[in-house]
């Protein structure tokens, strides 16, 4: 709490009181920020924000449990004459002690089950949706929720009802954080939606991304499980706003169609906000093929740690469905990059034969994966790369419906980096210098194909 934001409120209360002014005219403050000036103006005009005395608005600052009555009191254009409250921690000469009873007795503000009210103490964004919803008598609720707020939780309701309402919104990560506390910014505007539809967020809210539908036909849903009933159907290539993610669930809006979707059946289609799950083949007690002194695990492993190092380089997301010597279910592969947004999947391995002079590069796609035109571009991007930096013998690129890589939502690829059955093959797959320009190689035949999915 700022003294000098207490005196400066005193103040302006002594000048006001004093001299009446309709319009509570405030002189411009500079410091409000350029994106909630309409917002934040309507306030000022109306009297029921009012800058330091230094002329400014510090944005940033939080706002305390009594300035927060102040304002929903001012906003509500209650009594706010200086006056003994039913809280003994408030001082009856408070600037704030005439808008606290008022609120208190209109069933505003309740306090603290230890009756007491705390003016000082910041208020969170749980205590600001309880005293917005009372404030603006709010009573519609929806199916919205937040990671953290539990349905069974004191604030679900009233958290529920400022978001229903538009008056407030989550974060993108699907969080509320109701032990955040709230700037006077953040304050103002909800005051403002709450005095205006205007400036309510939409019921669509904000748009966090635009994804693309990956599956054949997807269902969306009136709320964020399968047990909600079905509002609609979009098919494959289909894209959506996402304006809020509830866990795997996102709410999304096409056209006229408004629900949830999983998230697990749609990718980013965002430019620059790529994401790639790398999958070492084998691993732990599958060590995979092992000829020539070489374990293919190994290779599989450190070949994918460089092309990890690569692509983060490139601001490419990388997810590793390992990233030590771990056994890993063959169909856990998948679904783990799938879970974790991967837009795409590329198996890491080393071929074996029994005749030692099979030799060269190959990367294979399924024509029975969902994603058959994408999976076979990116196989083909990474070959075309790979092969030649690695100076191996070009075996192409191979329709072959291997496990990890078949049906699947994100297109797929498996990469047969070279024999280790091979002599000069294997030499090169044991070699430092050679494993870091397969590793480099692979990279750029994936950003190859992340520039042709955005052209
Ligand atoms: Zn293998």
């Amino acid at each position: 709490m700022s003294k000098k934001w207490l005196y400066g409120c005193l103040g302006i209360l002594l000048f006001a009181i004093a001299v009446f002014i309709p319009q509570g005219k405030a002189h411009a403050m500079h410091d409000i920020p350029a994106k909630y000036k309409t917002e934040i103006n309507y306030l000022v005009e109306r009297g029921i924000v009012k800058g330091y005395p230094s002329g400014d608005f510090v944005p940033n600052d939080e706002v305390t449990r009594e300035q927060a009555a102040t304002m929903v009191g001012r906003a509500l254009g209650l009594n706010g004459n200086k006056r003994n409250t039913v809280f003994p921690g408030v001082d009856a000469d408070s600037f704030a002690s005439g808008y606290i009873q008022s609120a208190y007795e209109q069933g505003i503000i309740t306090g603290y089950p230890d009756g007491t009210f705390k003016p000082k103490e910041s208020m969170t964004r749980g205590e600001m949706a309880y005293l917005i919803s009372k404030a603006f008598s709010l009573s519609r609720q929806s199916p919205v929720s937040y990671k953290d707020v539990e349905s069974a939780g004191s604030q679900y309701e009233a958290i529920n009802k400022v978001t229903t309402a538009g008056i407030a919104n989550g974060y993108s990560d699907g969080t509320f954080k109701p032990e955040k506390t709230i700037t006077r910014t953040e304050f103002s505007l909800l005051v403002a939606r709450g005095l205006n539809d205007d400036f309510k967020v939409s019921q669509e809210g904000d748009t966090i991304e635009e994804r693309v539908v990956t599956a054949g036909v997807l269902n969306v849903r009136s709320g964020p499980s399968t047990s909600y009933s079905r509002v609609g159907q979009i098919t494959r290539g289909t894209t959506v706003k996402v304006h809020h993610v509830d866990g795997e669930w996102l709410r999304i809006s096409t056209g006229n169609l408004n629900g949830y979707v999983h998230s697990d059946y749609t990718a980013s289609t965002v430019s620059g906000n790529r994401s790639i799950a790398i999958d070492a083949g084998h691993g732990g007690a599958d060590g995979g093929a092992q000829f020539n002194g070489l374990v293919e695990k190994e290779i599989n492993l450190n070949v994918s740690k460089r092309i990890r190092g690569y692509l983060e380089n490139a601001g490419v997301e990388v997810i590793m469905t390992r990233d030590d010597d771990t056994f890993i279910p063959l169909d856990d592969r998948n679904a783990y990059a799938v879970n974790h947004g991967a837009d795409a999947f590329v198996s890491i391995h080393s071929n074996a034969f029994s005749d030692p002079s099979a030799n060269g590069t190959e990367t294979y796609y399924s024509s029975q994966s969902q994603r058959v035109t994408d999976s076979k571009q990116l196989a083909t991007f990474i070959q075309n790369r790979l092969y030649k930096a690695i100076d191996t013998k070009d075996r192409g690129v191979k329709d072959v419906p291997y496990r990890v890589i078949r049906s699947t939502p994100i297109p797929s690829t498996l990469v047969e980096l070279g024999f280790t059955t091979n002599a000069s093959d294997a030499s090169k797959l044991g070699s430092s210098y050679w494993r870091d320009r397969a590793a480099k190689a692979i990279s750029e035949g994936i950003i190859d194909y992340f520039e042709w999915k955005e052209s």
